[in-house]
C-alpha cells in the first residue's frame, strides 16, 4: 500500500495560543473593531471564498461579507494574523468549515464569536480517498494534526446538493443574528437553492452516458462530486495540495492512466501544475484545469457557479474524447 504524507504545517502549540490570546484582548479593547461604521449592516466573516459567497447571496443588501483568505490564495494552510484573529470578536457572524484551515478553526476556539456556521455541521465530512481503481490516494493525518475531522475530506462545496444545505445553516443563524431581516434570507436563500439544483441538474444530465469515468486532479477535492454523479477521482497528491507524490505513487498514477484510457491530466488555479504536467508529459496526455474553488483570483469575474460550469465543461471534454 502506498501511503503519502501530508507535510501541512502544524498549528501554534499552547503556549504561542496563550500569548495570541493575551494579544487578541489588547487588540479587541483598544481598536476600532471590523464591525466598521454602524450602518446597520450585518459584519459577517467567511474562513474562504465558497462560504464568503454562499453569505453574500443569503444575506443581500442586509449583510457585508469580508473572507479571511484573501482573492487568489490557497485556503489549507492560511496562517492568520492576531488582528484577523481578533476581528472575529467583533464580527456579528462567523462561517466557517472545521477541517480545512487549522488556524481558522484554532482563532474560533479562542475567541468564541456568539454567532457562527460551522459548515460540516450541515453537511458532514466523510472519508475519501482509499483504493481507488488500484491508486491508493489515502494521506495520512499529520503528526500534531489532532482534530477528529482530521481524517474526513473537508471538501464539501464542490457538490451542490452539500452546499445547499450549509445555505440553509447560513440562513439560519443569520435570521438569528439579524431577526428583522428573516424573511428576505429566507427568499435570497430560496432563489439560491434553485440555482444549486439546477446546478445539480446540469452536472447529473451533462455526466450521465460517458463510458469512461476515471478523471486525474492535482489534489483530492473532488471526493464529494465524484461520489456525487459516480465518476473515480485519483489524485496526484493526495487531499494536501502541497504534498509531494511517491515515484510508487506516480507508478501506479501511470498504469492507471493507460488501463482507463483517461486523455486529460488536470490541474489547478492555484497550485503550481508541474507536477501534473511531467505527468502528462511522459504519458502523451493533455493538461486542462479542474478549480477546486479553494481561492478565486477575480470574483468579479468569475463566480462559484461560472467555475463549476466551466468544470463541467471541462470534465465532459476529458472524460468523451476518451
Ligand atoms: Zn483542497
Amino acid at each position: 500500500m502506498i501511503v503519502m504524507k501530508a507535510s501541512r504545517r502544524v498549528i501554534p502549540g499552547a503556549a504561542a495560543g496563550a500569548a495570541a490570546i493575551g494579544l487578541i484582548a489588547t487588540l479587541a479593547g483598544c481598536s476600532p473593531g471590523s464591525s466598521g461604521p454602524d450602518d446597520g449592516k450585518v459584519h459577517a466573516i467567511a474562513s474562504f471564498y465558497p462560504l464568503q459567497y454562499i453569505t453574500q447571496r443569503v444575506g443581500g443588501s442586509h449583510v457585508d461579507v469580508t473572507s479571511l483568505t484573501k482573492p487568489g490564495v490557497e485556503p489549507h494552510d492560511l496562517e492568520l494574523s492576531p488582528r484577523q484573529t481578533g476581528s472575529l470578536i467583533d464580527a456579528d457572524l462567523v462561517v466557517y468549515l472545521k477541517g480545512l484551515q487549522p488556524a481558522v478553526d484554532e482563532a474560533v476556539r479562542q475567541t468564541h464569536p456568539e454567532h457562527v456556521v460551522q459548515a460540516s455541521r450541515y453537511a458532514p465530512l466523510e472519508k475519501h480517498g482509499t483504493e481507488v481503481n488500484g491508486v491508493d490516494g489515502h494521506t495520512e493525518p499529520a503528526p500534531g494534526d489532532h482534530s477528529e475531522e482530521a481524517a474526513g475530506d473537508p471538501h464539501i462545496w464542490l457538490d451542490p446538493v452539500r452546499l445547499a444545505k450549509v445555505v440553509d445553516g447560513v440562513r439560519k443563524e443569520l435570521s438569528a443574528t439579524d431577526p428583522e431581516h428573516a424573511a428576505a434570507y429566507r427568499a435570497n436563500a430560496g432563489k439560491l437553492d434553485k440555482d444549486l439544483g439546477a446546478l445539480d441538474k446540469q452536472y447529473r444530465d451533462g455526466l450521465s452516458g460517458l463510458k469512461n469515468r476515471t478523471f486525474i486532479t492535482s489534489h483530492a477535492a473532488f471526493g464529494y462530486l465524484a461520489e456525487r454523479y459516480r465518476l473515480d477521482e485519483v489524485s496526484i497528491n493526495g487531499v494536501d495540495p502541497e504534498s509531494e507524490p511517491s515515484p510508487a505513487h506516480l507508478a501506479g498514477l501511470q498504469r492507471t492512466a493507460r488501463r482507463e484510457h483517461v486523455t486529460t491530466i488536470f490541474f489547478e488555479a492555484l497550485v503550481s501544475p508541474k507536477t501534473a504536467r511531467t505527468l502528462a508529459d511522459d504519458l502523451h496526455l493533455k493538461t486542462a484545469v479542474l478549480d477546486p474553488i479553494e481561492g478565486v483570483k477575480d470574483p468579479s469575474r468569475n463566480d462559484y457557479f461560472s467555475i463549476m460550469r466551466q468544470n463541467l465543461t471541462n470534465l465532459r471534454t476529458a472524460l468523451e474524447s476518451s
